[in-house]
């Protein structure tokens, strides 16, 4: 049976592997096109719009929630103890365009959220490779 850790992406994969770099520094990076400046999520070797080349770009970690989900049944076996927990939907505040899967185990701030609400990003370490983004609710209500 896999681990959880076998679930994780590959950290290595060329595309993604800035992105993950960035993280294991806690620093959390998009590509942007050098040319026409057009953020991209999920990333690609080239700018979609113009077919420019991309760079890699610090933001800040804080996102806008465009939606969630509440999990409560696990889908595969390796999250049976994870559960519930929130995926969320951001949009990050310095990257306009970028929309932003990732997931919180804080179950604390269920109730309190909303589309629209301010959300922190922080990290998790999860091995010597990932440090994985989670989301926070930055407001109090
Ligand atoms: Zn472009």
């Amino acid at each position: 049976m896999a681990d959880e850790l076998s679930l994780l992406p590959e950290h290595d994969w060329p595309v993604l592997q800035p992105f993950w770099e960035a993280a294991n520094r806690g620093e959390l990076v998009f590509p942007r096109c050098k040319h026409c400046g057009t953020w991209h999520w999920y990333p690609t070797y080239m700018c979609r719009e113009c077919e420019g080349e991309l760079e890699w770009v610090s933001v800040a970690p804080h996102g806008t929630l465009y939606s969630w989900v509440v999990v409560r049944r696990a889908l595969v076996a390796e999250y049976r103890e994870k559960v519930p927990y929130i995926v969320a939907l951001l949009e990050i505040d310095d990257a306009p365009g970028v929309r932003f899967v990732l997931n919180t185990t804080d179950m604390s701030c269920e109730k309190k959220l909303y589309i629209g609400a301010k959300m922190q990003i922080v990290f998790e370490r999860l091995s010597d490779a990932i440090n994985m983004p989670r989301c926070l609710l930055a407001e109090p209500i």
